[in-house]
C-alpha cells in the first residue's frame, strides 16, 4: 500500500492526456486557447502506459483519464484499451466535456468503463454557449443519454459561477428526479489560464447547499464514499443524487488519495502545487523503472499537508495562473 508522509493512502491517479480542448470554458482557459504543447512536449502513449503500469504495481488502483479534452487526442481508444488491460487496476474512468464522446460510448462499455464524469454547467443552450464559447450543447446531451443507455454511471460536474449559471443550480438538481445521475456542484477555482482575474469565491459549498435547501427543504444527507471529495445528498423520490465539492475551500485534503500527471509529464502530489518532478524527462533520460519508483516514492513522502500549504510553497506568490486543462481537474 502506498502511503504519504502524512499517513494518507495514495491509490488514485488522474492522468491528463492533452492540454488541447474543443471548448473554451472561460473558467478554465482564455478564448484564444492556450500556448498548446507541441507533440514532442507531450508524453507519448507508450510513456504514459509505462508510467501507469509502474504506478499500478506500486499501489494505484484507480486511474482517471482527463485533459484538456481526452477525446481530441488522436487514437485515444487505443490508449484507453491498453490502460484498461493493466493487471491490478480496479477502475478506469474518464472526465469528458461530452462534445465528441457519444460515438465512443459502446467501445467504452466494451473495455469495461463503468463510470464517466461529464462536465455540464447549464441546461440552457444559450448559456452553454456563453460559458464554453462553442455551440455544442446538443452533442453533450446526446453523450449523457448514450452513457445512460449503456448503463454507464454518470456524474455531472457543474462549476458554479457567480453571475453566470447560478440560475442553473435548481434545474440541474431537478435533472436528478428522473435520471439516475449524480450532479456535483463544484466551487470555482482560480485555474483559468490567466484568461480573467479571479475575483475570489462568491459561491462556496455552503451557499450552494443553502440555495438548494431553499427549494428542497426535504433534502437528505446520504453517506459519502471513502475518499470522496463531495458531500452527497438526495431529494426523496429522486432517482439521482447531488453533491457539492469544496474544491476551493479545500475541506477534503485530510483524506486526499490522489496524484496527478500533467500532459507534459509533470507529477503533482497536490492539485495546488506547481509540479514536483517531471516523469517524461526522467524516462527520456534513461531512468530505469526501479529508479523511477524510488524517485516517485520520495515525492510521495514529501507531500504538502493540504492545498493551502501546497499553494504557499509555490514560487509565484501572486496567485495560481495555470489552466485547469493542464492539470486535469
Ligand atoms: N475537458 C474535460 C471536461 O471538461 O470534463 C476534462 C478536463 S476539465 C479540466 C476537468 C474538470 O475540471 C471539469 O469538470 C471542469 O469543469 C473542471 N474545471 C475546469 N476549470 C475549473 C475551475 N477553474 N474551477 C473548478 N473546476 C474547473
Ligand atoms: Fe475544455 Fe474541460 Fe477546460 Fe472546458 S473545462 S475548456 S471542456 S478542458
Amino acid at each position: 500500500m502506498l502511503l504519504d508522509n502524512h499517513g494518507r493512502k495514495i491509490n488514485y491517479l488522474r492522468l491528463a492526456v492533452t492540454d488541447r480542448c474543443n471548448l473554451r470554458c472561460f473558467y478554465c482557459m482564455p478564448e484564444e486557447g492556450l500556448n498548446w504543447l507541441s507533440r514532442k512536449e507531450l508524453m507519448t502513449y507508450e510513456e504514459m502506459l509505462q508510467t501507469c503500469s509502474l504506478l499500478v504495481k506500486m499501489g494505484i488502483e484507480k486511474i482517471r483519464i482527463t485533459g484538456g479534452e481526452p477525446f481530441v487526442r488522436k487514437d485515444i481508444m487505443r490508449f484507453l484499451t491498453a490502460v484498461s488491460q493493466l493487471p491490478g487496476l480496479n477502475e478506469l474512468t474518464i472526465t469528458t466535456n461530452g462534445v465528441l464522446t457519444a460515438s465512443y460510448v459502446p467501445e467504452l462499455k466494451k473495455i469495461g468503463i463503468k463510470s464517466v464524469n461529464l462536465s455540464l454547467d447549464t441546461l440552457d443552450a444559450n448559456r452553454f454557449f456563453s460559458i464554453t464559447g462553442r455551440d455544442e450543447f446538443a452533442n453533450v446531451m446526446q453523450t449523457l443519454h448514450e452513457l445512460l443507455k449503456h448503463d454507464i454511471e454518470v456524474k455531472i460536474n457543474a462549476v458554479v459561477m457567480d453571475g453566470k449559471n447560478t440560475d442553473d443550480i435548481i434545474p440541474l438538481v431537478q435533472l436528478t428526479k428522473d435520471l439516475p445521475v449524480s450532479v456535483r456542484f463544484i466551487e470555482e477555482m482560480p485555474f483559468n489560464g490567466d484568461g480573467h482575474v479571479y475575483g475570489g469565491l462568491k459561491w462556496d459549498y455552503i451557499r450552494i447547499l443553502d440555495e438548494i435547501k431553499n427549494v428542497y427543504g426535504n433534502i437528505q444527507k446520504i453517506p459519502d464514499m471513502a475518499f470522496s471529495t463531495s458531500y452527497n445528498y438526495q431529494i426523496p423520490n429522486h432517482k439521482g443524487s447531488i453533491g457539492v465539492i469544496a474544491a476551493y475551500s479545500r475541506t477534503f485534503c485530510g483524506t486526499c488519495n490522489r496524484i496527478r500527471i500533467t500532459p507534459e509529464g509533470g507529477l503533482k502530489t497536490c492539485l495546488y502545487d506547481a509540479g514536483v518532478l517531471n516523469i517524461k524527462d526522467l524516462i527520456r533520460n534513461g531512468t530505469t523503472d526501479s529508479e523511477l519508483e524510488e524517485t516517485l516514492l520520495k515525492a510521495f513522502n514529501n507531500r504538502a499537508r493540504d492545498g493551502w500549504e501546497a499553494e504557499n510553497l509555490r514560487v509565484e506568490h501572486n496567485g495560481v495562473h495555470e489552466s485547469m486543462a493542464t492539470i486535469g481537474g
